[in-house]
C-alpha cells in the first residue's frame, strides 16, 4: 500500500488502527475529543495553516534538519555505512518541538487563549513552553513534585518561557499524578483550553495529529538520503517510547523496499519493572484512554517501568506501532541501559555529537546490526541532543573511559 493510500486508510473515522487505537473517554470529555478532530481535519488542509507551519519551520526551528554519514563510526564497526537524522539540532534539541509548534497553531486557529499538558521529566513541558510564548498562549504544565525536584534546569527553562509550572502532590507524585491533574483541568476549562499531549498516544485525535506533525522528519531524511547517496537506506531505525518519533520517521518510507525497526529500552533486563520495552513483552489491553500492547501488572493496571532514558519509561506504545507490527511492516527490537551508554559515548567521541539516551537507545541498535551485516547501510533517527543527560551520565559511568574499544 503507498504512503498516501495508507494516510488516507488509517487511522479509520473513529481512530482505529486495525483492532488498536480508539477513543476510551469519560463522557464529559467526548465532545471536546470532537471539537478538536473536527477543526484538526478542516484546518489541517487549509493553505494559511500550511504555509505558516512551513514558515516556522524554516525560520524558527531551523528546518530542515541535515542528514549526517558517520564515516568514522562506520568504518570502527566494518563495512556497513550509519547515517544520522539529525533531529537534535532542531530548535530546543529534540523532535518534541515539531508536534509542540502544531500543536500550538492548531490551537491558534481554533482561537483557544491557553494550551496545557503534564510532563515527567520536563522535555515535552519545554517544547510546549516554547510554542506557548512563540504563539503568545498561556500555558500551564502539571509535574509531579518528585519530577520537579529532579528536574530543576527544564522546570527554570519552563518559567523563563513563561509557562506557569503546577507542583501535583498526590500520590506518588510523578506523571500518573501529574496526567490525572492535567485532565482534571482540561475537564474544567476546555472552552478556552487545548490539551497537547506529549507523544503519538492517548485517545483519538492525539495518535494521529502528532503523528502527522512529525512526519516532516521522514519526509526530509528520504528526501535528504536519497540525494546524498542516490539510493535509498537499507534499515531504518529509531527508538520507541511513546512512538512519535518513530512514527513520523517510519511512515514516509512505508511502501519502500527498506527494513524498519523500532528500538524499545530492555533497562536492567527483562524482568517486570527493569525495563520499559511494551512491545516485546506486553499485551493488548485499554490504557490512557486508547487500546494498544501495554505492561501491566497482576491486577491489568499499567505495570511500573524503568529506563536508563525518561523519555521511554512508558508501559504502552503508540496504538500505529502496534498496528504496524501485526501488518508485518515493522519490528520491534530492544536495546538495554548498558547498550545505550556505550552508543552514547561513541557517538561522543568518534563524530563529535553527544546524542540523548533516548535516541542512544537506536544508535546502539544500528550499531550492532552494522556489525552483523558487514555492508549496506542504516538511517538513524537521531531525535535529540544528550546535554540534558551529560550530568547523570558522568556520574554513573565517568567520562567513557571504559566505553572506548570495539
Ligand atoms: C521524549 C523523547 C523521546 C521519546 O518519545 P517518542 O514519542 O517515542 O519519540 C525520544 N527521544 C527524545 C530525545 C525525547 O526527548
Amino acid at each position: 500500500m503507498d504512503y498516501a493510500t495508507y494516510l488516507k486508510k488509517y487511522p479509520s473515522a473513529d481512530g482505529r488502527f486495525g483492532k488498536y487505537g480508539g477513543a476510551y473517554l469519560p463522557p464529559q470529555l467526548v465532545p471536546a475529543m470532537e471539537e478538536i478532530t473536527q477543526a484538526y481535519l478542516t484546518i489541517c488542509h487549509s493553505s494559511q495553516f500550511i504555509n505558516e507551519l512551513r514558515r516556522i519551520r524554516r525560520e524558527f526551528q531551523g528546518r530542515p534538519t541535515p542528514v549526517y554519514h558517520c564515516e568514522t563510526l562506520s568504518r570502527k564497526l566494518g563495512n556497513c555505512q550509519i547515517y544520522l537524522k539529525r533531529e537534535d539540532l532542531n530548535h530546543t534539541g529534540a523532535h518534541k518541538l515539531n508536534h509542540c509548534m502544531g500543536e500550538g497553531l492548531l490551537a491558534k486557529f481554533m482561537g483557544k487563549k491557553r494550551i496545557i499538558a503534564e510532563t515527567g521529566a520536563g522535555q515535552h513541558g519545554v517544547a510546549l513552553a516554547t510554542a506557548a510564548a512563540f504563539f503568545g498562549l498561556d500555558c500551564t504544565i502539571y509535574m509531579g513534585a518528585v519530577d520537579i525536584a529532579k528536574q530543576a534546569p527544564n522546570v527554570a527553562r519552563m518559567k523563563v518561557l513563561g509557562t506557569k509550572v503546577v507542583s501535583v502532590e498526590k500520590g506518588a507524585k510523578t506523571l500518573k499524578e501529574a496526567v490525572d491533574a492535567a485532565f482534571e483541568d482540561y475537564m474544567e476549562n476546555y472552552k478556552d483550553t487545548i490539551y497537547c499531549i506529549g507523544s503519538a498516544v492517548g485517545p483519538h485525535p492525539f495518535p494521529m495529529i502528532v503523528r502527522d506533525f512529525q512526519f516532516v522528519v521522514g519526509e526530509e531524511a528520504r528526501a535528504q538520503f536519497k540525494e546524498m547517496t542516490g539510493f535509498l537506506p537499507d534499515v531504518i531505525t529509531a527508538c520507541v517510547g511513546g512512538g512519535s518519533n518513530s512514527i513520523g520517521f517510519f511512515l514516509p518510507f512505508i511502501n519502500d523496499p527498506v527494513e524498519i525497526v523500532g528500538v524499545e529500552p530492555l533497562g536492567r533486563g527483562d524482568k517486570l519493572g527493569d525495563h520499559a520495552a511494551s512491545m516485546s513483552y506486553g499485551s493488548e489491553g485499554v490504557m490512557h484512554g486508547f487500546d494498544s500492547i501495554m505492561l501491566k501488572d497482576a491486577d491489568g493496571e499499567p505495570a511500573p517501568v524503568y529506563s536508563i532514558a525518561s523519555g521511554l519509561d512508558y508501559p504502552s506504545v503508540g496504538p500505529e506501532h502496534a498496528f504496524l507490527r501485526e501488518l508485518g511492516r515493522v519490528n520491534y527490537d530492544v536495546a538495554s541501559d548498558r547498550e545505550a551508554v556505550d552508543a552514547f559515548f561513541k557517538l561522543s567521541r568518534y563524530e563529535g555529537i553527544i546524542p540523548a539516551l533516548e535516541s542512544s537507545h537506536a544508535l546502539a541498535y544500528a550499531m550492532r546490526r552494522a556489525k552483523e551485516m558487514g555492508q549496506g547501510s542504516i538511517l538513524v533517527n537521531l531525535s535529540g541532543r544528550g546535554d540534558k543527560d551529560l550530568d547523570y551520565v558522568i556520574e554513573h559511568y565517568g567520562y567513557g573511559d571504559d566505553f572506548k574499544d570495539f
